[in-house]
């Protein structure tokens, strides 16, 4: 199956209803976006800073019909969607089919429509945009995508609440200071770490994005932070996971590994993104340590959360072709 492309409803026209998760000053706020097909035009939209309402959703439809001509023969929405049951009946309303399809397919479509939302919109597919149209492998689409969670999936703090209630609040703010940091601007990292604490406090996440940009330069300062995560989240999984890649890196394997099991118990089973980086470490610590069943074993896994990850298959490649040949 390829994405959708406009030209695929030339004969057979359909509305798209997608959802963009757009950030004002006040928070996350949703648009749901009615699209006509093939024009490409966005037919009409309802917004909402919670999640969409049946009477949301009816009233989405209806506008839809006023501002229409024709009916279109169907109507498409991404699957998985917290909205979805609910605009599944306003469809049976207006006796049309309803086809749900994964977000991934389409990409092409929405594109053109998160381009125009500019810097107030961040999303999986805004971020590395540029990757997504210069490389058309599906593989990396999905990697791309799975690299942010979906709003209503549980947050990769660990926190327990859903990613649109926790940590999505200052996912600019992070991005930004992970960006400058990178790029050794430490003072204006500092800044966003700042701006996030005032959006939402010193949760755990922050603290631990705090200790990165720290990690660059005071790295006493920058364990006290660690340390400062975990006493407000001691499940904190990118806490154990930094923990993990420090032991790692002073020769202590055993603990390594002991830290990656921990951050792979506490992250969400959907951050399929982080689940692959820890299982991704945690099989070279155990190669390091000469354990090379685990090793096998924990590479595979990795694969298994991410299998367009060419990092790990490289790993094991290499492994199996040092077992042939040692
Ligand atoms: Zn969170």
């Amino acid at each position: 199956m390829k994405p959708y492309q406009f030209d695929d409803f030339n004969k057979n026209s359909a509305w798209l209803v997608f959802r963009l998760d757009s950030q004002i000053a006040d928070g996350p706020i949703d648009f749901y976006m009615v699209m006509d097909l093939p024009s490409g035009d966005i037919v009409t939209f309802e917004t909402t800073e919670t999640v969409l309402t049946q009477s949301q959703a009816n009233k989405l439809f209806k506008e839809a019909k006023i501002k229409s001509v024709n009916l279109p023969n169907r109507i498409i929405i991404a699957s998985g969607d917290p909205a979805e049951p609910l605009l599944r009946k306003a469809t049976d309303k207006l006796g049309l089919d309803f086809e749900t399809i994964a977000s991934v397919y389409l990409e092409d479509l929405i594109a053109p429509i998160k381009q125009s939302f500019g810097e107030h919109f961040y999303s999986p597919s805004s971020i590395g945009h540029s990757h997504v149209r210069e490389n058309t492998d599906e593989l990396d689409r999905e990697c791309l995508k799975k690299m942010i969670p979906d709003s209503y999936d549980p947050c990769p703090c660990a926190s327990g609440k859903k990613y649109k209630f926790c940590c999505k609040k200052v996912f600019a703010e992070i991005m930004e200071a992970m960006v400058a940091a990178e790029e050794g601007d430490y003072t204006t990292a500092l800044k966003w770490i700042d701006k996030a604490k005032s959006v939402v406090g010193e949760t755990a996440e922050v603290i631990c994005r705090e200790s990165i940009v720290y990690s660059y330069f005071d790295g006493k300062k920058s364990n006290d932070l660690l340390a400062q995560c975990l006493s407000i989240n001691p499940n904190h999984p990118r806490a154990h996971y930094l923990i993990g890649l420090m032991l790692k890196e002073s020769g202590d394997i055993e603990g390594a590994v002991t830290a990656y099991q921990t951050a792979i118990r506490h992250y969400p089973p959907t951050d399929v993104f982080h689940l692959n980086e820890v299982y991704n470490n945690l099989g070279s610590a155990f190669y390091a340590g000469d354990n090379i069943e685990e090793a096998k074993s924990a590479w595979e896994k990795a694969l298994l959360y991410l299998p367009s990850d060419k990092t790990t298959r490289r790993n094991l490649a290499e492994f199996i072709h040092s077992r042939r040949t040692g």
